[in-house]
């Protein structure tokens, strides 16, 4: 059967990169199983053999999580609906399931996702692996919306977790990086399919800092971009509403696609030409963002399309200490000059008690800092990294960061409780490459 399936849905010593291209590696064989039992085959044959798995999701994180030359198990092939029950209104999806394929399957059943975050090419099990979230104070990282998983372990045993069975395993794997197993199928809440009004306007900087609690409080999403070396920011404020759809496909298309992104590379292309341009670079940004009003189902106002490659860092900050943060960040960069022209995002997502949630324990405000692929991101990166960790930031798993356990376990009340069940679950390190070998002190 495995060699069957070696034959048919492997492939022997090929390139894996991610989407940004900063992370690559040449692994001994990428698996495409299609079932559950295939992928159980696939774990047996890496302990026979004593190879290392990486399970891939879509290939979305800009840290180095899927690297290894050993095996990497995709699961493209291992994807779909698997049922609706509006009574507990929850959802049932493959873990390879892509938000995008599972947020058009739910809408056929007059079902969505509670929230998302910016993009929705990520599958549901690699999405949740890193904590990856929307914004809106009032909602956790899409995690929280886990009800049950099923994970194929170090063993090949199939799990089913949730808060009544196999509990610790729920509570530490929902957000669990690919360390503790395979996860093949997740449950999650839902809500009724709904629309959202979204308003982008323009505000400034200080006004901003000032009108924060009112801004989170009264809209059920919101979000700023903060363009540097300009006073101006971007608010992103989306609610529900009953009011009729208002977006042109096509319009909508030629705007948010090609617009957009073509905007982008082009200034990506100039800002890389004539370097000096920086500044005048993010002043015409700030003065020329689209200010809009749409109206559509939630799945096609949460995602945006992103073809302009880049490089990224995210951390959770507390929210209490977002304001400080934001306006040092600001000063650093003025001060500094950093060569960016990438607006630096910030959001708000409520605490949780996932183990290894950045949000856990604490309602939190994310910062997000950009780089063209192209270009270095250091020291601006490190500088800024450091004065995130100054306030007891963690980073966001699928981002880059340079943190190890050192760091990390004076930041998790529960690092020590997900080291002794990953030891417990996975002793010979099945799950492991060389940056999750930093990230939780393995040697
Ligand atoms: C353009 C862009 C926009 C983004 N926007 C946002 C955003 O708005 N909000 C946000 O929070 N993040 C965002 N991200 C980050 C992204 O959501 C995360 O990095 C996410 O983990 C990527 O999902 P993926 O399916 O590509 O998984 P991968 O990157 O392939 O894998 C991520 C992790 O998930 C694990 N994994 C995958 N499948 C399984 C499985 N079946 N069982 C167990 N573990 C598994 C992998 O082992 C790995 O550790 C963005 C990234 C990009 C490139």
């Amino acid at each position: 059967m495995i060699d069957a399936l070696i034959k048919n849905m492997a492939t022997k010593g090929q390139k894996w990169s991610n989407w940004t291209g900063n992370v690559e590696c040449l692994a001994d064989h990428i698996f495409y199983p299609h079932t559950e039992q295939q992928i159980v085959e696939i774990v047996l044959k890496a302990k026979k053999e004593d190879k290392k798995i990486r399970v891939a999701g879509n290939g979305h994180s800009f840290s180095r999580l899927m690297e290894t030359n050993s095996f990497i198990v995709s699961l493209r092939a291992f994807n779909g609906l698997v049922s609706v029950d509006k009574d507990k209104m929850t959802a049932t999806v493959k873990a390879g399931t892509s938000i995008k394929n599972a947020n058009e399957a739910l809408f056929k059943h007059d079902l969505a996702m509670i929230n998302l975050g910016d993009i929705d090419v990520q599958s549901v099990a690699g999405a949740t692996a890193t904590g990856t979230h929307g914004t809106g104070i009032g909602f956790g990282n899409v995690s929280t919306e886990i009800v049950d998983f099923t994970i194929i372990t170090a063993e090949g045993e199939i799990l089913t977790c949730s808060k009544n069975e196999n509990s610790q395993i729920f509570e530490a794997g929902r957000v669990a990086l690919g360390a503790l197993g395979i996860i093949t199928q997740i449950t999650f809440k839902v809500d009724k399919a709904y629309k959202l009004e979204y308003i982008s306007s323009a505000a400034d900087f200080t006004e901003t800092l000032s009108e924060l609690k009112n801004y989170n409080s009264n809209n059920r999403n919101f979000e700023f971009y903060y363009f540097p070396y300009a006073d101006t920011v971007q608010l992103k404020k989306s609610n529900k509403t009953d009011k009729a759809v208002k977006y042109n496909k096509v319009l909508g298309y030629v705007n948010d696609v090609v617009i957009e992104n073509f905007a982008m590379q082009t200034i990506c292309n100039i800002a890389s030409a004539f370097p000096s341009t920086f500044k005048k670079v993010n002043r015409f940004m700030a003065n020329n963002f689209t200010k809009e009003t749409k109206i559509n189902y939630s799945h096609q106002i949460y995602a945006t399309v992103r073809n302009v490659r880049f490089k990224e860092m995210e951390y959770n900050i507390p929210l209490e200490h977002f304001e400080e943060c934001i306006c040092k960040l600001k000063s650093m960069i003025e001060e500094n000059e950093y060569y960016i022209f990438f607006p630096v995002e910030c959001r708000f997502v409520k605490g949780d008690d996932i183990w290894l949630s950045p949000a856990y324990a604490r309602d939190s405000a994310y910062i997000a800092v950009h780089v063209y692929s192209k270009s270095d991101h250091n020291p601006y990166f490190e500088e800024i990294e450091n004065m995130f960790c100054s306030f007891g930031g963690r980073p966001h798993w699928g981002k880059m960061h340079t943190r190890k356990a050192d760091y990390l376990s004076q930041n998790y009340e529960k690092w020590n409780d997900f080291l002794e069940l990953r030891e417990k679950m996975d002793p010979e390190r099945r799950f492991m490459n060389p940056h999750l070998q930093g990230v939780f002190g393995l040697g």
